[in-house]
């Protein structure tokens, strides 16, 4: 038996008095998610636990079962993980941006106007020959998407309980990285990263490629703001806690790096982006080729987060409808006699707010012996009456280990 898990990110909202009291959920034609919570077992899920606002990377470790409270342990490394970095015990990784500041270094843009990947690219091959006062450590920085970039300290002294050089707003100054504990670890770290800040503007202010985007009216990508320091956290890999050969389809870095850490295989789809424009087709197919191949996959897709965090709620629908086509086609490909589909999404992402909110998710799992309920579609108070009632986040993959014939017996 396989299992495969389609995450929606973002996916499920609050209603909408705007659109007649419905969520996007309940209001797209989605034939195949309907199918779905037809033929399996619905229920609500609280990705972490009721009330708390999840991040994708807290959520998404849950979904693989895991304890986020306890494993958690940062953003940033995971992020520099899945942008494909090496990332060892002891190291920190941060989340950077490119950014633009004034002589005063205060704030302009804080995305430097999107600069593009390409030019991007080049200034973060000229970081890379900055060179630090102590020779006890080293650095490796990658540029990800437009104005994106992740770092990775490398040493053994290091501490991730450090602030952040982000002000969070554009028209503050950059804010003086401090150590969050007593730890020389943390005052070292901190001291490294106010030394890079610094390092990195002076090469970054006479930067050609900088030079030609004022000449163009464009702000300059003169900074790198640093934040979300972390550490990998310590799991036991789904490989080994399972028995299982498990793989992730998704884009979105931080994504590939928390399903990095749980040892499941990373596919590289042709054409995902993790943006509203991703080539859902090209992730279906990866998705039916990845079950032939092991016994678990990860599908995730980034689109619907986006939507909701552009407050975009007739977008939403349209993305949950390519999912829903996507849906088909995969339901369409697999063998249904020996595979277990579950649909869910990360957390909840609402129109109307903007962010991330703490309300249960849908959930519903279709397979060869699931005990079908009454739920006939797919939506954040249909599946609220289905049999699987409320779980939590980390319950799921017990859920379909269990159905899989993976989960080891607790007792004699
Ligand atoms: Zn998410």
């Amino acid at each position: 038996m396989k299992a495969l898990l389609i995450i929606g990110d973002g996916m499920a909202d609050r209603p909408s008095k705007e659109f007649g009291g419905k969520t996007p959920l309940e209001t797209a034609d989605k034939p195949a998610m309907n199918h779905m919570a037809n033929m399996g077992i619905c229920g609500i899920m609280d990705p972490i636990a009721p009330g708390i606002q999840p991040g994708s990377d807290t959520a998404t470790l849950a979904l693989l079962g895991y304890n986020a409270f306890k494993v958690y342990s940062g953003r940033g490394a995971l992020e520099a993980l899945g942008s494909g970095m090496n990332v060892s015990d002891g190291d920190v990784g941060f989340r950077c941006n490119f950014a633009t500041v004034n002589e005063n270094l205060k704030v302009l843009d804080r995305r430097a106007g999107r600069i593009d990947d390409a030019e991007a690219s080049k200034l973060a091959e000229s970081l890379k020959k900055v060179e630090l006062s102590s020779s006890s450590m080293e650095f490796t920085f990658k540029n990800t998407v437009q104005h994106r970039a992740a770092l990775v300290l490398h040493g053994s002294k290091l501490s991730s309980a450090v602030s952040s050089s982000d002000p969070g707003v554009d028209g503050e100054k950059v804010s003086v990285i401090k150590p969050l504990d007593d730890s020389p670890e943390a005052k070292f770290t901190a001291n490294i990263l106010n030394e890079l800040t610094q390092k990195f503007y002076e090469v970054l202010k006479k930067h050609p490629v900088n030079v030609e985007r004022v000449k163009r009216g464009l702000p300059p990508a003169n900074i790198v703001l640093f934040r979300g320091a972390g550490t990998i956290p310590k799991l036991k890999p789904l490989n080994e806690a399972y028995g299982i050969k498990a793989s992730c389809i998704a884009a979105v870095p931080l994504i590939r790096g928390v399903c990095k850490v749980a040892g499941m295989q990373l596919l590289d789809v042709k054409g995902a982006t993790g943006t509203l424009q991703t080539d859902y087709m090209a992730k279906a197919k990866a998705a039916v080729q990845a079950l032939k191949m092991g016994d678990l996959a990860l599908l995730h897709v980034k689109a619907p987060d986006v939507a909701s965090h552009d407050g975009n709620f007739k977008q939403k629908i349209e993305v949950i409808e390519k999912i829903d086509h996507m849906l088909a086609y995969i339901l369409n490909k697999i063998d249904l006699s020996e595979t277990y589909v579950a649909l869910t999404s990360d957390h909840t992402t609402s129109c109307t707010t903007r962010s991330h909110e703490g309300d249960p998710v849908p959930v519903a799992i279709m397979g060869p012996y699931v005990r079908r309920d009454d739920v006939e579609e797919f939506g954040e108070r249909t599946c609220a009456k289905g049999g699987l009632l409320r779980i939590r986040g980390k319950d799921l993959m017990h859920i379909l280990m269990n159905l899989i014939g993976r989960a080891k017996k607790f007792g004699f």
